[in-house]
């Protein structure tokens, strides 16, 4: 488990948003500014309800959480599995989060790509901040962190690594299967005749943003492009969907976030 105070002065929680990911949960406090004062992130555990509640209970005790977090602290559940947040004052989807906590951290709207752990998501939203249109892959591991942690295990490669290793390929290999399973294969088989890693490696991103960009094609790409999601923290995302799109890539302070920052965002306009 992370803690962080996300900002330096003390301010107390009057919010709370959780996000309920398929891959980690995580859970913000904001004051009564809508600033981030803490967060907490885990890796999803599959009893997510005794997982919410220690994870509540830990965020009583966080010290800008004093006095001691009420149980009448408005809670807004986001993520793919909200519905069992049985604490929430309210339930809300991900996209309409995604685009409350990433407009408020940049205060501009545009084209917002999530690459979350199991699914991905482009969110198209105007300059006042309101969702026009979306859509969202949770059918399929391509064009998700799924499909990179599974075919980078067989390089060896931490997923840590895998972004700062794909970029220091000179050269790239070209990965014909989209399917995860069958890139696998075709990783294995790459590996067996004798190809180096780190081009192998940034093939795989490639495939990865190819699917992005198919995604980005549905709903249109209106600048600026913006990313958020855990995947983003591999530095390789942003700028080879730089390449792909020839557009400058906006990241946020804390993109795995975002989501939670909206669902508190809007469990602050409940309080008041
Ligand atoms: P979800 O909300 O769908 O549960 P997240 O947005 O939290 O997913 O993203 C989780 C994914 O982010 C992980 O499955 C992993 O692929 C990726 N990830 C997390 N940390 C890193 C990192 N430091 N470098 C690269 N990828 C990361």
């Amino acid at each position: 488990m992370t803690a962080h105070g996300t900002k330096g002065r003390m301010a107390q929680v009057c919010a709370l948003g959780i996000d309920v990911g398929s891959t980690t949960v995580k859970i913000i406090g904001v004051d009564a500014e809508g600033n981030l004062a803490w967060h907490l992130l885990e890796q999803a555990d599959p009893r997510v309800e005794d997982q919410v509640e220690r994870l509540l209970a830990r965020a009583a005790t966080l010290p800008l959480s004093s006095p001691p977090l009420a149980g009448g602290t408005p809670l807004v559940a986001t993520g793919y599995g909200r519905k069992l947040v049985r604490q929430a004052t309210r339930s809300v989807t991900e996209i309409t989060c995604h685009a409350k906590g990433i407009y408020r951290e940049l205060s501009h709207g545009g084209t917002l790509v999530d690459i979350g752990g199991q699914d991905s998501k482009v969110i198209s939203i105007n300059s006042k901040g309101d969702v026009v249109d979306f859509s969202m892959n949770d059918k399929c591991a391509a064009g998700t962190g799924r499909f990179l942690e599974n075919t980078a295990r067989r390089l060896g490669v931490p997923l840590e690594r895998l972004g700062q290793v794909a970029l220091s390929a000179l050269e790239e290999v070209s990965i014909s299967s989209t399917c995860t399973v069958f890139a696998e294969s075709e990783v294995i088989s790459l590996i067996a005749h004798g190809i180096a890693v780190e081009p192998i490696l940034r093939g795989l991103h490639r495939s990865l943003l190819k699917r992005v960009v198919a995604m980005i094609r549905t709903v249109g790409l209106v600048p600026p492009l913006m990313l958020s999601g855990g995947v983003v923290q591999n530095q390789a995302i942003a700028r080879m969907l730089e390449e792909e799109t020839s557009e400058t890539v906006i990241v946020p302070r804390y993109p795995q976030l975002m989501g939670a920052y909206g669902a508190a965002l809007i469990a602050l306009e409940q309080a008041n």
